[in-house]
């Protein structure tokens, strides 16, 4: 890792202009061994790239990718040019900081460099530095203060024992944001200090983001140890930050008043005596909060609205639970309160602003914040779980055509039942905790012997999968301890467990990654499952007859326990294609539509409807005619795939002789066999990052050697395409820290992280490089945009090629950037081969985000848009003698192929259930009627004239 020494800074240096900074920098690195003579060029190239001024006085000169060879060691070397120089754009320099970096090495210098920028401007103070140790200090920024004030202590907490109040400390300093999630399991691992009186301190450094002091008392004595215990200190510790309060505290006990931190009463009096932020007596106002679900985001935005229009600091909690106030004006802070309908907030407002604030802001709670209320009918009513249709809604009038998500092909024909969400009646108040244990504990034992039993009956493993995280879940010791700790306070079983649910899965659904959210759905089902249980209530027992199912959001668990034979259909009012329950139902070959809309809940009972899970459309009590023609194209369609799965070894070979083949997309190593045994002649897309997604830190070169060379076994002979790592944006990896981005999908993502983490991406090539033996190996790397980036993969290709030689290796691009498509032509005459990945190109090309709950059943990928990007590629393809795969969705849309297979494309990868039905559309087509409809294709205006023109064929 770069420290900064004072070894490394030249004082007082002199420099008439940049070039000459450069040059004295460059000589400076070659002269201490760091870098060779050429890095200068490095320095110069970099510059006209972008100026590499930082702000406040300070450029950070370092090389470009190219001149990575030139550096012999990873080092910097500071020079202070008190004179300044100029270094474009009206900036001085005061400091330039001069790098020779062979990967991201520095990144934790820029992130040192950058916290000191954050403070007041320092540039002035860097020029008039008189020694190498005040300029290091300016750079190391003010050491941060220690965190203790009035949320971090808790008085009287209930805990039976050392380890409960452990966990209270911890959650104290993880809601003021000092440390990480795992800090409880941290500190449960230190050994604790004995301070005498009765207190005890627990301290570490892991997973500290900011130091912070904890203090909590518990409610009745407890020993620990053999001794009292009445305080326990939990510090979160990160450099010196303690220091002053360490000392006072030593103080403290030798004069013997340890005893009053023990048996203090008030967090005013603890504060007092550790010298920590006391606050001011500010007025509190109480109110209950009305709206059906809660503090959810759309109120919660509203009142941090309204506090931010007052000046000082107003802060709210959740009455009765504990947790410590947030500030008012966070919506994030308000949303991780998790407040219900029936709790009271406690509104704390600095003096200031408290005459005008509390008011407002309690009338505004009180009128619902944007939103209907029902008034509350009793302080200790239960609180309804269920979701609520807006009754001025209008149900959809027979014949009515909705479009919405596609989630599972199939047509589906049958009678809607309507399946809304139970409410749960529940005490807010429980008989006594060791009662309300029992009932949490009963549940909780019945739920997972329920599920047990799913997955042991369960046959697609994908749906095992989700159960077994579904009893993790069950399992999850943060969650039961929290509920545990509101039983304790006199809540209810099914309140504690309602409440601890229904904020967990908040927090999820705010989060930036779509798939991570969507895991939300997964929590609620399974909360859901455990409150039904205490609650007592039976599941609605289903019709006899094959019906649709029509549900606000359909758990995953809702569809797995299904009777295919029974379920027709399925439609939902909400939710995205990759919710597991869309997964599930693909799993199972139920059709499914979802995201159609609230309105669909409000469907009569019994009304017959017609849904088409591929187009994605539903029909709502279609007309005698539809209804036999959709059957008549069910039962086809039918047939068709019996057909086709019979016929799926064979190859794909046009009418008129022209062959097409037929690949599999896969994610998992050990899928190869079955994608084999569908009819796939290889494997067309290999995701990668699946592999490193199931790590919990990045698997090593032989790790990845092992999986890659068990694709290759399992495929004997057949050739593997394989993706290099595609996360970032949207889908981090949990150990690689990534900045938060406004939008993920336009950020850091596929080829552009791996070129920032260069280490990573050779591991990866040199493990496939190594597995290849000399069977046929393609390599190509994702969201490729631009010229530099393919060129910069390919060099780093080709030089571990040179290591590692392997024979029949082919390196190619996805296109999945609109820019790349229009750049074939040129990127023709590099690559190996093209693979368009059509669901990130229909993305970027109708800017709608794929997975968009409403939107993305637009995204259609036979967009004439998308089709000319395709043709472009295709024709710059066959003009330099290069292959063109199609591994999106796109390519397993029966209607699609026509059009792919009259652009020209070579290759279709597809999900192994695919295969059969892609070849035997293949079979259907003459290649002059296919090349005749894409050609018409390109001049129509949108998706759906396109799937017309192939409808008529
Ligand atoms: C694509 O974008 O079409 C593709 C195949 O990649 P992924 O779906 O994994 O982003
Ligand atoms: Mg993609």
């Amino acid at each position: 890792m770069l420290e900064l020494t004072v070894e490394q800074i030249s004082m007082a240096q002199t420099a008439v202009d940049k070039p000459a900074a450069l040059q004295l920098l460059a000589e400076l690195l070659v002269a201490d061994g760091l870098v060779a003579d050429g890095y200068l060029t490095g320095l110069q190239n970099r510059e006209k790239q972008g100026s590499t001024f930082l702000g406040q006085g300070i450029a950070i000169p370092h090389g470009t990718p190219e001149t990575r060879d030139q550096v012999f060691s990873t080092g910097v070397r500071l020079m202070q040019f008190p004179e300044g120089v100029d270094w474009g754009d009206g900036h001085m320099v005061y400091l330039a900081i001069g790098i020779a970096a062979k990967s991201d090495e520095h990144l934790r210098l820029l992130q040192l460099l950058t916290r000191a920028l954050g403070e007041n401007d320092i540039g002035e103070a860097l020029r008039q530095a008189e020694s190498p140790e005040a300029l290091l200090k300016l750079l190391q920024g003010a050491p941060q203060e220690l965190a203790l004030d009035s949320q971090l202590i808790s008085l009287g907490v209930t805990a039976d024992d050392f380890e409960e109040l452990v966990w209270r400390g911890a959650r104290l300093l993880r809601k003021a944001d000092c440390v990480d999630n795992g800090f409880a399991a941290v500190l449960q691992q230190v050994e604790a200090l004995s301070l005498g009186d009765g207190l005890w301190w627990l301290h570490s450094e892991q997973t500290v983001k900011r130091p912070g002091l904890a203090f909590v008392t518990p409610d009745k004595p407890i020993r620990y140890l053999g001794q009292p215990l009445t305080g326990l200190f939990c510090l979160a510790s990160l450099g010196e930050a303690h220091q002053t309060l360490l000392e006072r505290l030593c103080s403290l006990l030798i004069e013997g008043r340890g005893h009053e931190l023990g048996h203090a009463t008030s967090n005013r009096a603890v504060l007092e005596a550790l010298g920590g932020e006391v606050p001011a007596e500010w007025p509190t106002q109480h109110v209950t909060l009305a709206n059906a679900h809660g503090l959810h985001a759309r109120p919660a935005k509203i009142l941090a609205q309204l506090a931010k229009e007052f000046e000082g600091d107003i802060r709210v909690r959740v009455l009765d639970t504990g947790e410590s106030a947030v500030s008012a004006k966070s919506l994030s802070k308000l949303l991780s309160l998790g407040a219900r309908r029936g709790q009271v907030l406690e509104f704390i407002a600095e003096p200031s602003v408290a005459a005008d604030a509390l008011p407002a802001l309690l009338a505004a709670v009180e009128q619902g914040l944007g939103e209907e209320v029902e008034p509350l009918p009793t302080a200790t009513s239960p609180t309804p779980a269920a979701a609520v249709v807006a009754p001025e809604m209008p149900a959809p009038v027979d014949g009515a055509q909705i479009t919405a998500v596609p989630a599972s092909p199939g047509i589906a024909i049958g009678p809607a039942h309507i399946q809304v969400l139970q409410a749960f009646d529940y005490p807010l108040q429980g008989e006594s905790a060791a009662i309300e244990r029992e009932r949490l504990e009963k549940a909780l034992n019945e739920v997972r012997q329920d599920i047990q039993g799913l997955i042991q009956r369960s046959k697609a493993k994908a749906i095992r999968e989700i159960f077994i995280t579904h009893v993790e879940m069950l399992d999850d010791p943060e969650l039961i301890n929290e509920v545990i700790l509101r039983l304790k306070q006199g809540e209810s079983a099914a309140a504690a467990w309602d409440n601890v649910i229904d904020s967990a899965a908040r927090q999820q659904e705010q989060l930036q990654d779509v798939l991570l959210a969507e895991r939300a759905a997964d929590l609620r089902d399974v909360g859901r499952r455990v409150l039904a249980q205490i609650c007592g209530i039976e599941n609605v027992a289903a019709p006899d007859e094959p019906y649709i199912l029509v549900m606000d959001e359909v758990g995953p668990s809702d569809v797995a326990r299904l009777d295919p034979a029974q379920v027709a259909g399925i439609l939902t009012a909400r939710g995205g294609a990759t919710a597991h329950s869309a997964i599930v139902a693909r799993a199972l070959g139920i059709p499914a539509l979802v995201g159609a809309g609230d309105g669909v809940l409000l469907l009569k009972p019994g009304t017959v409807l017609l849904l088409d899970g591929q187009k994605g459309r539903l029909t709502v009590a279609p007309d005698a005619e539809t209804l036999q023609r959709a059957a008549e194209d069910r039962d086809n369609r039918e047939q068709r795939l019996q057909a086709a799965a019979a016929k799926r070894m064979e190859p794909a070979l046009t009418v008129d002789g022209h062959a097409v083949e037929v690949f599999a997309n896969i994610g998992d190593s050990a899928g190869t066999p079955a994608a084999v045994e569908q009819g796939a002649e290889g494997i067309g897309l290999l995701r990668t990052e699946l592999l490193f997604m199931a790590h919990s830190q990045a698997p090593d070169e032989a790790t990845q050697e092992a999986e890659y060379r068990r694709v290759l076994d399992d495929l004997q002979g057949r050739p593997l395409v394989v993706r290099t790592l595609d996360v970032g944006g949207d889908k981090p990896l949990p150990y690689w820290p990534i900045d938060k981005e406004e939008n993920p999908f336009l950020g850091v993502r596929g080829i552009r992280l791996t070129l920032q983490r260069p280490q990573v991406m050779e591991s990866q090539l040199r493990a496939l490089l190594r597995a290849a033996d000399n069977r046929p190996l393609r390599i190509m790397f994702p969201m490729v945009g631009t010229v530099e980036e393919w060129r910069q993969a390919r060099d780093m290709t080709l030089r571990l090629r040179e290591e590692i030689p392997v024979a029949d290796l082919q390196i190619g691009i996805m296109i999945e950037v609109p820019s790349a498509a229009l750049l074939a032509p040129v990127l023709a005459k590099e690559v190996d081969f093209f693979s368009v990945g059509t669901n990130d190109l229909t993305q970027y090309t109708m800017a709608i985000d794929r997975g968009h709950p409403t939107l993305s059943a637009q995204a259609d990928g036979l967009h004439p848009a998308v089709l000319q990007l395709i043709d472009i590629t295709v024709r710059a393809a066959h003009a330099n003698g290069k292959w063109v795969g199609i591994c999106g969705e796109l390519a397993a849309d029966p209607l699609a192929v026509p059009v792919l297979v009259g652009l020209g494309v070579d290759e279709l990868s597809v999900s192994a259930r695919s295969i059969g039905e892609v070849k035997a559309c293949v079979r259907e087509l003459n290649l002059s009627t296919a090349k005749q409809l894409a050609q018409n294709a390109l001049t129509v205006g949108s998706a759906a004239e396109v799937r017309a023109l192939v409808e008529a064929l």
